[in-house]
């Protein structure tokens, strides 16, 4: 398929000038209308008159010398000349003077207010000109690269990169919000408004990345790639790193853990750059005063673009050493200390932001693919490839927006996406990956589909690997798996709206469950709606309602005559919870509201959660994971369980620790592995 660089031409002006343009005006023009006023339009055409009480003479009608004639009125925007009966709005006026014709003339004199009465600057005067102008710059762009693939001019944008911040802070600020508390603002948007049921909506994947990138520079000045390349390129660690590989990587042991834990072998480990560090390694480094990166494996991140390393994924492979993150992101170390608030100083380190990159992206780039793999972890990503697959992580559970452009950018929306994501007890990957398919979906992609191992057998393809010993085996099962896979399409329109209607889930949460799962789940909840007023419902109460989905509706009659903590109380002989977690797709760091909390957890187990809620709140329960010991909090569950008096203060350690956990957690990407307990996910909760 040989695209000539005029259809590309064609393609980019139709999206851009069809329809790009018209939005950003929309979108400005609340900001041009408040720029245009009586004051203003005096002042830049020189219109005479008596402006105290909004009259001049008309610019219009031939020999206008009436200083009363013309009115204009502030509020309604508008002008009227009692002379010769011109009238129109602020934006017509400006049209008339400027003589402003044709198809477009009511955007172009849009385009000329916003140029010259506010501070915006569009670069370009009008449609057509916009139009050539962008034109110019893809041939500029096709003369260096003779790139005729259509996705190579997907960054070229005329539009101020500064496009909200144009806008006043408090519209700002608000969108900001939006963003941080909708999971998925076009989803959320699109049904705020008094639409009667649920619309799956189609999401233009160009504009999306756009506004995110404006929304980056809004917050920071630089887009998190640039942001994160320019960290990587001046990083002092991935120097260290890079440079002193050999001496640094203890090789032994690193062949030791990637065997136990991975089943891959070290020739494997050193092609992808792992790197296991010891401590007795720490004083060769450029710092060594920090205490998180001992007994971890490196996993290098590369850059797509440049093949740069841009972060490490480190994995610490001491899993007795309580407090310390399973996973963590890094890129540099800080150059400032920090002082907690014991007095305590330590180095922290600066943080990476995976979901800005795919891991083995770079590496895949070049090659023409029918079937692409997407793990969340880094070492089933390896595993896969080692065998022979195509496959890429994300180094988490939640695939971003930004993921999804690197996906099409380098596949295209025809690739086949196999979404390998853990089976685990909680269902997280799982679940997870039904997001991550309907996002996929509303962005075009049609070729979807999701794989998972035998519970049994493991919950990832490591796991597997590890148990089974065999790559011929394993083989064998990843083909069987992917046979069985289930070819993603979305619930309809009508289903969607239904389970929403029946109280038990939020918009974003309906994004979550499997459409296989659906009707059934709607014809629970439509059964429980007879008896039960969800609206009366607390989250919790909610929450185990939906782990009830596969009781019958005798069995719930039973349950609902128990009373209310009785009813609760169910909670205690059911461990798992397989309840969804909110999520954002867009915003990569978890935020602290409390329907997300248990995502930043990292010693309490969701049961346990469940437990410590019915005594604390929010801040000392994330104390007591941050401070206590698993077995500290296994003691302070036991109380709550058999209704115990006791002081929680007995179990929280004073001043003990070197550093604050929650400093480090509130600035170093932490991972949930999908997995409630992601430090101990080798031990098991006592209860
Ligand atoms: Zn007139």
């Amino acid at each position: 398929m040989n695209r000539s660089i005029d259809s590309i031409i064609a393609k980019k002006v139709s999206h851009d000038v069809g329809i790009l343009i018209f939005q950003y005006l929309n979108d400005i023009e609340p900001l041009i209308q408040q720029s245009l006023t009586a004051a203003k339009l005096k002042d830049f055409y020189g219109l005479k008159g008596k402006y105290s009480k909004g009259r001049f003479v008309c610019p219009f009608h031939h020999g206008a010398d009436n200083p009363t004639s013309l009115s204009m009125n502030d509020n309604k925007r508008c002008f009227h000349c009692n002379a010769c009966g011109k009238s129109g709005t602020y934006l017509e006026f400006i049209m008339y003077m400027q003589n402003i014709s044709g198809r477009n003339s009511y955007n172009d004199a849009k385009i000329f207010a916003a140029n010259h009465f506010t501070k915006l600057n569009l670069g370009f005067n009008s449609i057509a000109d916009f139009e050539q102008k962008l034109k110019d710059k893809i041939l500029e762009r096709y003369r260096k690269t003779n790139s005729l693939r259509y996705t190579d001019y997907y960054d070229i944008w005329l539009l101020p990169e500064r496009y909200f911040s144009s806008k006043e802070q408090s519209q700002v600020r608000q969108y900001q919000e939006e963003q941080q508390t909708k999971p998925s603002l076009e989803v959320s948007l699109s049904n705020s408004t008094n639409k009667p049921g649920f619309i799956l909506e189609s999401l233009d994947l160009e504009m999306t990345i756009r506004h995110l990138k404006a929304q980056n520079i809004i917050v920071n000045g630089i887009t998190d790639y640039d942001e994160a390349v320019q960290f990587a390129k001046n990083s002092k660690l991935i120097k260290d790193f890079t440079q002193n590989a050999d001496k640094l990587n203890s090789v032994d042991k690193l062949t030791d853990y990637m065997s136990k834990k991975y089943n891959i072998d070290i020739d494997t480990a050193l092609k992808y750059g792992l790197i296991y560090f010891d401590k007795s390694s720490q004083h060769q480094l450029y710092y060594s005063d920090f205490f998180m990166l001992n007994n971890r494996v490196l996993f290098p991140v590369r850059d797509h673009e440049t093949g740069i390393i841009v972060g490490y994924q480190c994995r610490r492979t001491d899993l007795s050493a309580p407090r310390h993150y399973k996973y963590l992101n890094i890129t540099d170390y800080q150059d400032n200390l920090i002082t907690n608030e014991n007095g305590t100083t330590y180095r922290d380190f600066v943080p990476f932001k995976v979901g800005n990159f795919l891991f083995n992206l770079y590496e895949l780039k070049g090659k023409c693919i029918n079937t692409l793999w997407i793990t969340e972890g880094i070492a089933d990503a390896i595993k896969l490839s080692s065998m022979g697959y195509d496959a890429v992580s994300l180094g988490q559970a939640n695939l971003t927006d930004y993921q999804i452009y690197l996906i099409d950018k380098y596949f295209g929306k025809d690739v086949t996406l196999n979404l390998f994501f853990d089976n685990d007890d909680n269902k997280i990957g799982q679940n997870k990956s039904i997001a991550a398919a309907y996002r996929l979906w509303q962005f075009g992609f049609r070729n979807i589909r999701i794989i998972n191992t035998f519970k049994e057998m493991g919950k990832d393809i490591t796991d597997c690997s590890v148990k089974l010993h065999d790559d011929d085996m394993l083989r064998l099962f990843i083909n069987h798996w992917e046979k069985q896979a289930y070819s993603f399409a979305p619930a309809s329109n009508e289903d969607l709206s239904a389970l929403l209607k029946t109280g038990l889930y939020s918009e974003s949460e309906i994004l979550f469950i499997d459409p296989r799962d659906v009707e059934r789940i709607i014809s629970f909840g439509e059964m429980l709606n007879k008896y039960l007023d969800f609206k009366n419902m607390t989250y919790q109460q909610l929450k185990l309602l939906k782990k009830l989905c596969s009781f019958k509706e005798d069995e719930i009659k039973i349950l609902l005559s128990l009373s209310t903590k009785d009813f609760l109380d169910v909670q205690n002989t059911n461990e798992t919870e397989a309840a969804i977690k909110e999520n954002s797709n867009t915003n990569i760091d978890s935020t602290q509201e409390e329907g997300n909390v248990e995502g930043s957890l990292i010693n309490i187990s969701k049961a346990q959660l469940f437990h410590l809620k019915k005594r604390f709140d929010i801040g000392i329960i994330k104390k007591i994971d941050n401070e206590c010991s698993k077995k500290q909090i296994a003691a302070i569950v036991g109380n709550i369980i058999r209704n115990k008096d006791f002081d929680v203060w007995d179990y929280i350690p004073k001043n003990e620790s070197h550093y604050s956990s929650t400093s480090i957690a509130s600035s170093t990407n932490i991972l949930d592995d999908g997995n409630f307990t992601p430090v101990y996910d080798d031990v098991s909760i006592p209860f």
